[in-house]
Formats: structure tokens, sequence, C-alpha cells
């Protein structure tokens, strides 16, 4: 697992190579009386995906990916990590829009929504969903598309894990090509100009660009300024994938406004692109997440963003914020489960330390970190970045018509709430 925080021991593992083995494996735990958990990448943040004495449904021997370049459709299995999808996707000039970090599972990030560096131009990772094979609580398998099961692939695409096992995605693929990239560096005492450029800039941003600001400890490359390596430092990092050579042009109104101290630019494939997400959060660390929505990023919170990060007690932690929109808005509302696709900006602290004797300090300056920037967060948040699983902060997410609908559709497809080990969706109640 991911996430270090969690030290789980399920009493049996159901290493799953086939649908049929999925189907096995739950009907095994019915005749058992066993728990299930499932596990696709083993990324998920609230390390819902492992459970004390139940028995995991581990997808991660199902890798496959086969590529069909002229429907520009991918079938992917259902423990493939992002990078086994890009990997398949990027010999054909085509990608799925997916979220920016290699090794997380494609299962997690699909189900549970999927931002990443095309989400802008292209929409979200369960937007892609065409189809999906599902292995069902009872062990049945179905083919979820728009004219079968349509209320399924609806609550697919955003709903999380709670409506069965997903043992193969069918996903819309979309053409790229080079993206020009470039990575800005500020030192702290420049944090708040450069998020004022960066707030009247971002509104107004071509949808085929994608910037993110993070608040992190600088490294010693060569093109950070000797005087900033190993501080805390702003980054802007823009990703643009249009034509390369207006690159530069696209972010001069952010970069002419706030010149950075350092400034890295290059041109790379999607593919290269997609590779950088690799690293910066290695598993077994111990992590602890806070994120939220905001309405907008006014001049009060880059005071309270510098003050959070001053108080930072590892320099592995970073707090990352960026804004969304473009063409995660064009798919009108009620078309999927994905909830505020209207949010403005999301806003991430991330605690990273590795010795459990910090557990206690790191966590209170997570839960610090995120109640300084609260009074400016709006309702809702992002599923797959909610370490916390309570049932009222899944509602929160969801918000009460959806969450309605949702479980609705749990009723009809786990109505004895089998998949539970998830962002817990229960099943309506009786009337
Ligand atoms: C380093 C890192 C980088 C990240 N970057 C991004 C990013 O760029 N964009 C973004 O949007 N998110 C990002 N995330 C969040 C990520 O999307 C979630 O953590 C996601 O849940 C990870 O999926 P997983 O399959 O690895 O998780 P797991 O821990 O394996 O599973 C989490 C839950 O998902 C469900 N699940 C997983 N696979 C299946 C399946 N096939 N069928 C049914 N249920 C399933 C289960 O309910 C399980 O409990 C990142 C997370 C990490 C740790």
């Amino acid at each position: 697992m991911w996430n270090g925080l969690y030290d789980r021991r399920p009493a049996f593992v159901a290493r799953c190579r086939t649908a049929a083995d999925v189907s096995a494996a739950l009907r095994h735990a019915a005749d058992e009386s066993l728990e299930v958990t499932v596990r696709g990448g083993g990324h998920g943040v609230a390390g819902t995906a492992v459970a004390d004495g139940t028995l995991l449904i581990d997808l991660s021997p199902m890798r496959a990916v086969t590529v069909d370049p002229v429907a520009r459709v991918a079938h992917a299995a259902g423990g493939c990590l992002v990078g086994d999808v890009d990997a398949a996707t990027a010999p054909h000039g085509l990608a799925c829009p997916l979220g920016a970090a290699p090794r997380t599972g494609l299962g997690g990030l699909a189900l549970g929504g999927g931002y990443g560096w095309l989400a802008r131009r292209w929409g979200l990772t369960c937007d892609h969903i065409e189809a999906a094979e599902v292995v069902l609580a009872d062990g049945s398998i179905v083919e979820a598309t728009e004219d079968r099961h349509p209320d399924l692939l609806w609550a697919l695409r955003g709903g999380g894990g709670n409506f069965g096992v997903v043992t193969r995605f069918t996903l819309r693929l979309r053409p790229v090509g080079p993206v020009h990239h470039q990575v800005a560096v500020y030192p702290m005492k420049e944090a708040a100009a450069a998020l004022a450029a960066y707030r009247a800039f971002a509104g107004h941003q071509p949808r085929d660009l994608r910037t993110v600001g993070s608040f992190r400890h600088a490294g010693r490359q060569e093109w950070i300024p000797a005087r900033l390596r190993g501080a805390p430092a702003l980054f802007l990092t823009a990703a643009w994938s249009g034509d390369p050579a207006d690159g530069p042009a696209a972010t001069t109104p952010l970069f002419g406004t706030a010149p950075p101290a350092g400034v890295l630019a290059r041109v790379m494939s999607h593919a290269d692109l997609q590779a950088l997400g690799d690293g910066g959060e290695p598993s077994g660390h111990r992590y602890f997440v806070r994120s939220s929505y905001l309405d907008d990023l006014p001049p009060g919170a880059a005071v309270r963003f510098t003050d959070a990060v001053r108080e930072m007690p590892s320099p592995l932690s970073s707090i990352g914020f960026e804004y969304l929109r473009g063409a995660v808005t064009d798919v009108p509302d009620e078309d999927s489960a994905f909830p505020r696709r209207d949010a403005a900006y999301m806003c991430t602290v991330s605690a990273q330390w590795t010795a459990p004797g910090g557990d206690a300090e790191n966590i209170a300056w997570a839960r610090r970190a995120a109640d300084r920037v609260k009074p400016f967060a709006t309702r809702g948040g992002y599923v797959n970045h909610l370490q916390d699983v309570r049932e009222g902060k899944v509602l929160e997410v969801y918000g009460t018509a959806r969450h309605r609908r949702l479980a609705v559709v749990k009723k009809a497809y786990d109505p004895g709430n089998v998949l539970r080990h998830n962002h817990n969706i229960p099943p309506a109640a009786d009337r």
C-alpha cells in the first residue's frame, strides 16, 4: 500500500487474473461470511483497499491493455496502473486523460473522477469510461454501457468503488502530441505577488493549458537559483498541450507579470510529461491529505498559505493548488456521478513524513494548514483526496440529491453493502 500510515492485515488475499476469479472470490467471501476489500493500484489516500481480517480482492495481476487506434479506445484491465495505460496508448499518438502519477491505479482514479494534465482540454478520466465489465457483489458479471445498465455506468463515473468490481474499463482515447512544459520557482517573499498574478491569469487561460502551483522545499537542480535550494519556495508549473511553438506565449501573461527567479522550459512527449509524476510521493512513506475546493484565491489566501508553509514540520510536505474547470464543465452535471464540476480551484495540503514518531505532529500540521484555508473553501470536495471515510464526509462530497441517487443505484447492484470498505454510499433504505 502506498500510504504507510495504514498497517492492516487481511485474513486472505485473492490474487485475481480474470473476472471469473473476482466472481469466485466474492462468492467465497459470502459463503465464509468474510468482509471484502478491493485493491486496484493500492494508492488510495484513505487506505480503504486493505482492512484487518478481510478477504482482499487484489486486482494487481490484471494489468493488460489493448488499444484499438482506429476506434480510439483502449480496453484496460481493472488492476492497471496509470503508467500501463499510457505505455500502451503512447505508440499510437493517443492518450486517455489520466492522473499525473504513473503508479496510481486506474481503478480508483477513474471511479472517483481523475484530474490530470489533459483535464482542462478533454475532461476527467471518468468522462472517458465508455463501458465497463463489472463483477457485482453477488458474483454475477455484467457489462455497463450507455444501453445496458446505464444507471450503473452513471454511478461508475465518479461514485467510487461502491457498485461492483470493475475488471475491464473501455476508455475513449484522445490524440496527443508534444507538450510545452515550464516550471517556475519563486522565493517565499514573492509568493503573494505570484499568487496574485496566478489569480488574475487562471480564469482566462486557454483550455490547452493546465497550470498548477505548489509550495514545497526546493530541490538542488541546476535551474533553481542556489539561494533557493533546500528552502520552501513556490513552484508554478504549466503544461501546454496545443502547438508547442505557442507554449511560451500562452503563459506570458502569467510569467511576464510575475517574473520567476528560475525557469525550466522544455518540449516533451505526453508520455514523458506523465512520467514526471513518478517519485515525489513514494510508497511506504506516511501521508495525511486534506483537500478542498475554493471559489477564489484572494490575497488573504496567500498569507495563510505562507503561514502554513512556515510551520511545516517535514521538508517532504507540500501545499498544492490549481485552477480547474475547462472541459470538466462541458459534461452536464446530471450526466455522471462526479460532483462539483463547477469548482474553480482545488487546494491540497499533503503531509508526508517517514517516522511513525512524527504522526501526531504532521497530522496536526495538515489539519491546521487546512483550517487556515477553510474561510475560502466552498462546499463539496474531491472524493479521491478524501482521507476521512466517515459517512457524513462522503455525503458532503456528493451533496444530498446526488448521494440519494447513488444510494438507489447501490441498492440495485449491492443491496447488502458487500463493497463497503471505500468511501461508502450505503444502499437506499426501504420506505
Ligand atoms: C501519489 C499519488 C498521486 C495522485 N495523483 C492524482 C492525480 O494526478 N489526479 C487524480 O485525480 N488523483 C490523483 N491521486 C488520487 C488517486 O486518484 C486515488 O488515490 C485513487 O483512489 C488511487 O487508485 P488506486 O486504484 O491506486 O487505489 P486503491 O487503494 O487500490 O483503491 C482505492 C479504492 O478504489 C476502489 N477500487 C480500486 N480499483 C477498483 C476496481 N477496479 N473496481 C472497483 N473498485 C476499485 C476500491 O473501493 C478501493 O478501496 C493520486 C494519489 C497518489 C497517492
